[in-house]
């Protein structure tokens, strides 16, 4: 993995424009008010731009230039290769612009900006790549109609998709989203999180460059109750894909039944388990156990927030961990040795602490990290044993690097205890029995299932939850389910 050094970064930084403004119809503007918020650096406290606070008339803007140039044609009616070829040249562009996208989400978010170089802005250049390349190979159907027949089931784009993203990978979500809504020829609102607009508004700049024409992708800046509602409710959206939390995924759910029954597709949150056999290899299960919960401060969806160990290992699991998590770089973001960075805002990261004081008050055991480590944005790797499954701890997402460790002995207790979750987005397994790995990942309620590895994640293979971690599964072709719809074409033959 590459590496820079902080004085690296600086530098970049003192020369490198922070976009505020809205974009919309191939312009950057500001808001209709002029009104703007603050974007704040995480980890220093710096104030780095006031970004456009846009109204709903921005939102009817945007809306209205994605609308206009959806039905005139000049994106969806463009050849599959020839959409290809400008979503291709994006990806390049990103890779050109690669250190400055690091810049900005780190900047913008906290996270280590080696990891936003080596896989966040990566990920999503490949992202749209792989979609870019998927398009021309895509084919419609012809139905067993009888002779005097002749039907075709082809996929259209759906017209104008919303979409509505959260701040924890910023780029790589907006990717996820955009890239198949794009390819399959919609256009395209997209509404970053409050806290970190810069990437999306960067990246808009890097398709007008690509070549995509003025509208096809709108970026509008602000906040969720007043963007985020206006397009929810808005009765020219057909299509609304959301990651976020599960309260919010349910807002949409409802704004769309209040307006034009826009499809809705919410990705949302998650408490993934972590089931740890006696017969794991267990250096591999600790070493991939902290990247579970830890990894990009824990504020990751599908993070593996509980940890259920095999009584007969538990004491020795428990050993390791603590000793990887305190073993753990925290602090600075622009520090290449980092691995741990700063949570999102003050605000979440006193609600992180508040889960940890709940969880010692609810009787659980600190074992290492805690409150007596926090200072501002940044919370320790914390590890909390003494966990049973009615704690909150145990129930709730905390979206920060703090890990629960419950104990098991049977492996049908690990099931039930894995499936004892309102979520159902992700789940590990650690066993060197094959059969124990393959009747177990049967049997748990969760979207994706990783043995003996972490958070397995790819564009080849669907991501997305059970239960209430949503539905609509985001990455693979299987998004084109939420970004097309299906026309049969009936022709009656003379
Ligand atoms: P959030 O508060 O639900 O916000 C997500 C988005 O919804 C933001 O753009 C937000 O705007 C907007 N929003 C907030 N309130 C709204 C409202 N009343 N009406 C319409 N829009 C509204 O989530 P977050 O705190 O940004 O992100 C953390 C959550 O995302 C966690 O629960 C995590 O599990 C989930 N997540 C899920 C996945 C997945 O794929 N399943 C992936 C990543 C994250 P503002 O920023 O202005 O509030
Ligand atoms: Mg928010």
């Amino acid at each position: 993995m590459t590496s820079f050094s902080k004085d690296h970064w600086l530098t970049l930084k003192a020369t490198t424009r922070l976009p505020n403004q809205a974009w919309i119809n191939g312009q950057y503007l500001d808001a209709s008010d002029a009104a703007c918020y603050d974007t704040i650096n995480p980890a220093t406290g710096e104030l780095l731009v006031a970004t456009a606070a846009c109204t709903t008339a921005d939102v009817d803007l945007a809306v209205a230039a994605a609308r206009q140039t959806f039905e005139a044609g000049v994106w969806a009616d463009q050849a599959p290769a020839q959409r290809k070829a400008v979503i291709r040249k994006l990806a390049a562009l990103m890779m050109e612009h690669r250190e400055e996208l690091a810049l900005l989400e780190s900047l913008n978010v906290g996270k280590p900006v080696m990891d936003c170089y080596n896989l966040d802005i990566p990920g999503a250049a490949g992202c749209f790549e792989w979609y870019a390349e998927s398009i021309d190979k895509l084919y419609g159907e012809v139905a067993p109609t009888d002779r005097n027949s002749v039907a075709t089931i082809t996929r259209e784009p759906v017209g104008v998709v919303a979409a509505v993203i959260p701040w924890n990978f910023p780029l790589d979500i907006a990717a996820w989203k955009l890239a198949p809504a794009l390819m399959a020829g919609n256009s395209v609102v997209l509404k970053p999180a409050e806290q970190s607009p810069l990437t999306a508004l960067r990246l808009a700049g890097l398709a007008k460059q690509a070549g995509l024409p003025d509208g096809v992708f709108n970026v509008v800046t602000g906040y969720g109750e007043v963007v985020g509602q206006a397009l929810g409710l808005h009765m020219d959206v057909d299509c609304l894909t959301f990651t976020g939390s599960t309260a919010v995924g349910k807002l949409f759910m409802r704004y769309s039944a209040d307006s034009n029954m826009k499809q809705v597709w919410p990705e949302t949150g998650g408490k993934s388990p972590n089931l740890i056999f006696a017969d794991c290899d267990l250096d591999a299960a600790v070493e991939h156990a902290a990247l579970g919960i830890f990894f990009n401060q824990g504020e990751v969806c599908s993070a593996n927030s509980r940890i259920l160990v095999a009584s007969s290992i538990y004491d020795a699991f428990v050993e390791k961990f603590v000793a990887k998590a305190n073993a753990m770089v925290v602090g600075d973001p622009l520090e290449a040795a980092t691995e741990v960075g700063m949570l999102i805002d003050s605000q979440h990261a006193g609600r992180v602490r508040g889960f940890i004081q709940q969880a010692i008050d609810e009787g659980a055991v600190v074992a290492c990290g805690g409150l007596g480590e926090t200072d501002g944005c940044q919370v320790p790797p914390t590890i909390l044993t003494g966990v049973n499954p009615a704690m909150t701890i145990a129930r709730e997402e905390v979206f920060g690097p703090v890990a629960a460790i419950l104990r098991f002995d049977s492996e049908a207790e690990a099931v039930a205890l894995a499936n004892d979750s309102v979520y159902g987005l992700a789940a590990s397994v650690w066993t060197s029995n094959i059969n124990c790995a393959y009747r177990v990942s049967r049997k748990l309620r969760a979207g994706t299932v990783s043995i003996n590895t972490m958070d397995a994640i790819d564009y080849s293979v669907p991501f997305g939850g059970y239960k209430q971690s949503g539905f609509g599964r985001d990455l693979s072709l299987h998004a084109y389910d939420k970004f097309t719809q299906l026309k049969t074409t009936w022709l009656k033959l003379g």
